[in-house]
């Protein structure tokens, strides 16, 4: 049996697959749970305080609940601090952890040498791992396919989008088998009529905690076609260097370069509003008064909690924006 890999999000995945082991991404694992929430109380009642991230507290009860994972990769720069207290935590619990740090800067070279120790980390060569992106991109590929179908054909659900872009962090622990599935989704969408829906809206931030979001817009005419960050999970840059793909890769960069990509994708998918996710006590909601003074065009920003259904004010909320745009 292949040994399995915690990661707390997108890392150069590529390592992993070369080193012959199946990453986890743990965000998912926590949300994909039977009972999320019941491993929010659980990080609580072993002493995680109740103003911190639901997801940081999700992913530690995930990890002690999955016994099966017992290496942990966390990004201790270029995705969150409470990452740290989050690795000390496990580690006190026997959870091997390895460090991965995405430079502030965007530097080749550092962001290479953090590649690298990850590599000597588990033990694979730059031939493996190359080897292996190539096999990831075939993957990919697909999914930048299905990205296109859905704002260029309007053939993909906003959950769709979400759910296959999003999945493309861990492909699923089995690329292949997830190729498949993805194949599977093409066709099922070029065979069934386009979705015509009035509002194109873009969803930018990390990705939403409650699962009925995209749902609930388009029973209401709005179609999300363009998700931020689970299309930078995907890779969509064309490029041999794993290196420079990491590189060009915005989630981890700060918010003027992640502008960069917004800007672009709002004209090219000739958006009508937007909504900006920010997860309850997440530093990233700061953010949002320089994405409010960035961006022309409408917004709304969007707070979730708990992994459950959008709340009553939440849905007010999106029906004002909504008829607003209109
Ligand atoms: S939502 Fe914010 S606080 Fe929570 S894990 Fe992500 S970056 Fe950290």
């Amino acid at each position: 049996m292949q040994e399995k890999v915690g990661i707390t999000t997108t890392i150069p995945v590529e390592v992993i697959y070369a080193a012959k082991m199946v990453p986890v991404d743990l965000n998912n694992l926590f949300i994909k749970d039977d009972h999320p929430q019941a491993l929010v109380e659980e990080a609580e009642l072993k002493g995680y305080p109740r103003n911190i991230c639901t997801w940081i507290k999700g992913i530690y009860a995930a990890v002690l609940k999955n016994k099966d994972i017992n290496t942990l990769i966390a990004v201790t720069q270029g995705d969150c601090s409470n990452t740290h207290a989050l690795m000390e935590t496990l580690q006190l619990a026997g959870v091997r952890v390895i460090p991965f740090g995405y430079p502030f800067d965007r530097d080749y070279d550092l962001l290479k040498l953090q590649i690298e120790k990850l590599m000597a980390a588990l033990g694979v060569t730059w031939q493996q791992v190359d080897e292996t992106k190539k096999r990831l991109d075939l993957v990919r590929q697909q999914v930048w396919q299905l990205d296109q179908l859905t704002w260029q054909q309007d053939r993909i659900t906003g959950w769709d989008n979400h759910l296959y872009q999003i999945s493309c962090s861990d492909f699923n622990g089995d690329p292949e088998k997830f190729g498949q599935a993805v194949a599977a989704c093409l066709a099922k969408a070029l065979d069934r009529p386009q979705i015509n829906t009035e509002l194109r809206l873009g969803y930018i931030g990390v990705p939403p905690i409650m699962d009925d979001l995209y749902d609930y817009l388009e029973e209401r005419g709005a179609r999300v076609v363009y998700n931020e960050t689970q299309r930078q999970f995907t890779m969509p840059f064309n490029t041999s260097d794993l290196v420079e793909q990491y590189r060009l890769y915005s989630y981890p960069y700060g918010i003027f370069y992640r502008l960069l990509d917004i800007k672009k994708q709002i004209a090219l998918r000739q958006l009508d509003g937007i909504i900006h996710y920010a997860q309850s006590f997440c530093y990233r909601q700061i953010e949002d008064l320089i994405i409010r003074q960035q961006l022309n065009l409408p917004l709304l920003t969007l707070e979730g909690d708990k992994p459950n259904k959008l709340d009553a004010r939440t849905r007010m909320r999106l029906d004002a924006f909504l008829d607003m745009l209109r």
